[in-house]
């Protein structure tokens, strides 16, 4: 079972630590450098960066001197999910930043913070997305106005990207947990499963295997 760390500082922390734990997930908090790593590495197999408001938690992270840390495991590999302000945060660059706002800089996006106007300041829809459709919840959201190289758009919204992927980080300008959407969630616990195997090699073979009555191995644990 992925146990997935979830930044908590500030933000909306419970609705992705009650939708990880329906999906057999185990769930920490993570609000110091030993919460995220001990001497032998990373004590969290994936990483959520929850939404609140970036500029806050970019300071709470400098203050209690987690950004570097969380930079480090982020940059190795750990598969991280962020969403809303946490998209921000993984950003490389913010283009309309509070005064003094930095980033982690790890996910090669750049984007605009409350990038929709008052209209659509907050909306609950129904989004196609590389995963499937899905039902989020866009609260004061930022858009991803450049896209890297190495990075896959997943959804769009309104013409403005909301979503993207390099790598094993996943960047979402919107809420799924808020909404109860599953997707993307799982789509992080598989990629932590797949770290695991790659740890493992027995386990790899073990998730591989065809089951009879299992349509996706990788996505049903
Ligand atoms: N607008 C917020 C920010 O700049 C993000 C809002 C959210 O996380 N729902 O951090």
């Amino acid at each position: 079972m992925p146990r997935v760390g979830i930044l908590a500082v500030q933000g909306g922390v419970r609705e992705h630590e009650e939708l990880l734990i329906g999906l057999g997930a185990e769930v920490t908090h993570i609000r110091a450098t030993s919460d995220l790593a001990g001497p032998d590495g990373p004590r969290v197999d994936a990483l959520v960066l929850p939404g609140g408001e970036s500029s806050t938690i970019d300071r709470l992270l400098r203050i209690f001197e987690l950004a570097d840390p969380l930079r480090a495991v982020i940059a190795a590999g750990l598969p991280t999910l962020g969403t809303c302000a946490g998209l921000i945060l993984l950003a490389r660059r913010i283009l309309d930043p509070a005064p003094g706002q930095q980033s982690l800089g790890v996910l090669d996006v750049d984007v605009r913070r409350n990038a929709f106007g008052a209209q659509v300041d907050s909306a609950e829809v129904d989004l196609d997305t590389k995963l499937g459709r899905t039902h989020v919840a866009f609260i004061r959201a930022p858009e991803v106005v450049r896209v890297g190289e190495g990075v896959e758009v997943l959804a769009r919204w309104a013409g403005a990207v909301v979503a993207v992927r390099q790598g094993p980080i996943m960047g979402l300008a919107f809420h799924p947990e808020l909404t109860g959407e599953t997707a993307f969630h799982r789509a992080l616990l598989s990629a932590a499963a797949c770290d695991a195997a790659e740890l493992d090699p027995g386990a790899s073979r073990a998730r591989r295997a065809p089951r009879a009555g299992s349509a996706d191995l990788t996505i049903s644990r």
